[in-house]
């Protein structure tokens, strides 16, 4: 049941689990392909990977929270569990909507 299967090489290999704790997200390494992959485990038993181009190279996918209030809004990437926080400019943009 453990058994993950790589998104960009289609490589199954044995999940090595999260001993840091119970977080819902965590970053594999393909021991095929040796590209890093997201781990989302749904349930307790089950888990889905899905590509994360931004831990192989490529830019993070941020999109704005919608955070309230808006102030509070991050920069938060689609792919995986990175965010940053806005730039002033970018907060002052998205504060005069
Ligand atoms: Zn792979
Ligand atoms: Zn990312």
């Amino acid at each position: 049941m453990r058994d993950l299967e790589c998104p960009y090489c289609d490589h199954r290999f044995d999940y090595r689990g999260n001993p840091m704790g119970d977080e819902d997200e965590s970053q594999e390494q393909c021991p095929e392909c040796e590209k890093y992959l997201v781990v989302t485990s749904s349930l307790h038993i089950s888990y889905r990977t899905h590509k994360a181009d931004c831990l192989n190279g490529a830019p993070h996918d941020l999109k704005m929270s919608s955070t309230y209030p808006r102030e509070y809004s991050r920069l938060q990437c689609t792919a995986c569990s990175y965010y940053e926080k806005p730039t002033k400019e970018q907060l002052e943009a998205l504060l005069n909507e």
